[in-house]
């Protein structure tokens, strides 16, 4: 019989990289905490229309990437590509924007896109992601980068860019729209097919496109960057002096645009050389009109989302706090019948502990603790029970330890020696 897999793109994740992901989980939520962010769960499956019409329908994520299916109701349903229209739904009809004045919220989970799956790109990845409704002060702009570089420090990640950019408000873009297509239009023979159907249909997202003739096409382009309104323009200096109050280091990026139609204003991204092709792994944003597209009230909104695969890879499995690990080695009935009183004595100090379920020779159980990466093994058999102790053997360098066979009181003795 064939044996089953999972389907292309979807993985499982298991051994350190399951470490790393919950040690960038639990890290984030204690800033979150810090922060004032409070969590939300919302749905993995939606209404198709509900993405179609915050991320957009000229962007790749729409016209190409979405899990989209009819359920038995005859539905068209689609698993989630990102968090945001889910935390826009949620916040109107859940009725925040009338409980609280400034929403900070976030969210934890798997997003599904249908991409092609490569190292850093997958079908189900995911992510952690932040929002803030009800404020356009670019204060909180300049707060979240503050956040995320803090998350990325406790995590040990150091080599890393802050791109950001101001892709303004409607009417920047509208006044810019024409410049920017008569430029494209000279240069059509050098555009991919998408760029050429951008450049009808949406021309910003042309500095979105990986491709790199089109990406050199852009090198010498007008940039929305320079043409910003007032407004927009001084949003973003007082935005620039906030990350210099937080001692945050930036680069400008003029061609960064990001894949969603929403944003408005600030957006950034954070890369890292080290990891390739797929270097960006936290993405945001301010999206001013989104609230209001989607049928609330008008309500000034800014989020980010950080791609957990990603900053998994970047992150050394060193920032992880490990606790030694014991296995207990027993040989005989008579030493099995100590199992249960160390286990007990073990837990209550908050010790991790292993052991072998059937009784086999000390020497099996010796490969199974190696195979475990158990820090300390303790020992038990005829020999140490006649003697009333228990051996206690270091894996790393072999020393020995004799303590004394009182199940009660050995956890204690094992955290005195070895924590
Ligand atoms: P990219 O340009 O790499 O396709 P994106 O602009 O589509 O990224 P966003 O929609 O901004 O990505 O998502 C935020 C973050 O989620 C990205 O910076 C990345 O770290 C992560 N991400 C996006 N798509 C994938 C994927 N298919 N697999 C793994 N991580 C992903
Ligand atoms: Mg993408």
């Amino acid at each position: 019989m064939e044996k089953l897999r999972t389907l292309r793109g979807f993985r499982d994740v298991f051994g350190e990289e399951i470490q790393k992901f919950n040690l960038i989980e639990n890290v984030s939520r204690k800033y979150f905490n810090l922060f004032g962010f409070k969590e939300i769960e919302i749905p993995v499956l939606e209404k198709t229309e509900l993405f179609v019409r915050s991320i957009g329908d000229t962007t790749d994520i729409v016209e190409k990437e979405m899990f989209t299916f009819v359920d038995l109701g005859g539905d068209s349903v689609t698993l989630r590509p990102e968090a945001t229209a889910g935390m826009v739904r949620a916040y109107l009809q859940e009725g925040l924007y009338a409980k609280e004045r400034i929403s900070k919220v976030f969210t934890i989970g798997s997003m599904f896109r249908h991409e092609r799956p490569q190292k850093g790109r997958y079908r189900e990845f995911h992510q952690v992601d932040v929002e803030s409704f009800g404020t356009d002060d670019p204060l909180i702009d300049a707060e979240l980068l503050w956040m995320i570089t803090l998350i990325l420090k406790e995590l040990n990640v150091a080599e890393y860019t802050v791109e950001i950019n101001s892709v303004g408000c409607k009417e920047c873009r509208e006044s810019f729209r024409d410049e920017l297509v008569s430029y494209f239009e000279t240069k059509k023979d050098h555009l991919c097919e998408d760029c050429l159907r951008r450049l009808e249909r949406n021309p910003l997202r042309i500095f979105d496109c990986k491709n790199s003739q089109c990406i050199d096409v852009t090198q010498s382009s007008p940039f929305l960057f320079d043409s910003l309104c007032e407004g927009c323009q001084t949003h973003f200096e007082t935005f620039l002096k906030h990350l210099n109050d937080f001692n945050i280091v930036i680069n400008i990026n003029k061609r960064l645009v990001r894949g969603l139609d929403y944003y408005s204003k600030t957006v950034f991204e954070i890369t890292s050389g080290d990891l390739g092709a797929q270097k960006a792994f936290v993405a945001g944003g301010r999206y001013n009109n989104l609230v209001e597209e989607m049928g609330g009230p008008s309500t000034p909104a800014i989020g980010f989302a950080i791609g957990v695969e990603r900053l998994a890879l970047i992150t050394s499995i060193d920032a992880l706090s490990g606790k030694p690990s014991y296995f207990f080695a027993y040989v005989g009935e008579e030493a099995k019948n100590y199992l249960v009183p160390i286990l007990r004595s073990f837990i209550s100090e908050g010790l991790s502990f292993n052991y072998a379920y059937e009784g086999k020779s000390l020497k099996s159980q010796m490969r199974f603790a190696d195979s475990l990466c158990a820090d300390y093994v303790l020992i038990l058999g005829d020999d140490e029970i006649a003697k009333g102790i228990i051996v206690m053997r270091d894996m790393r360098n072999k020393n020995q330890h004799e303590l004394s066979l009182d199940p009660q009181g050995l956890a204690k003795a094992v955290l005195k020696l070895t924590l």
